[in-house]
């Protein structure tokens, strides 16, 4: 598990990682069919020069965890840049002040913390209709701890 520093960046078309980054930490790269050539906002040829490998990387933020392909390429200031897309996917709720984000509203497939949750207190009330309030504060807590326990991730 390595801490990066990933660049929200509404205006990216991709996913993203810095060249260098990836071969520091000896990350294993596959070489693409097809390199894709990067191109400056003025229509130019990038000097960077093409994209030819991407990686496979597992990407984590406390309860959230995805597989992610990145684009190997030379990004100098960033580590990883994470595209627009992606930002609609899972729509954090981002707090610009603290910069502290919160996966929210994900989608289904993504196994956060919420949904989890959420699965408990369903099964609570379908063995436990009675005692209803005593089971809302033992799923608040198990949330708590949840969120104190899983932890990795740093944008
Ligand atoms: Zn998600």
């Amino acid at each position: 598990m390595i801490d990066v520093k990933a660049l929200l960046d509404s205006g990216a078309t991709g996913m993203f990682i810095d060249k260098k980054f990836a071969e520091g930490n000896e990350i294993a790269m596959r070489s693409l069919d097809k390199p894709i050539r990067v191109y400056n906002v003025d229509g130019t040829l990038n000097q960077g020069g093409s994209i030819t490998h991407e990686v496979t990387l597992m990407m984590s933020h406390k309860g959230h965890k995805e597989k992610v392909v990145f684009q190997v390429c030379d990004l100098r200031k960033s580590t990883v840049i994470i595209e627009y897309t992606w930002l609609q996917k899972h729509n954090p709720m981002i707090d610009w002040k603290t910069g502290d984000i919160k996966f929210t509203r994900c989608p289904r497939e993504c196994n956060v913390t919420t949904k989890k949750c959420k699965q408990k207190k369903a099964w609570a009330f379908k063995y436990k209709t009675s005692v209803k309030e005593v089971d809302e504060e033992a799923k608040e807590k198990e949330c708590e701890d949840n969120e104190e326990t899983e932890d990795n991730i740093y944008l």
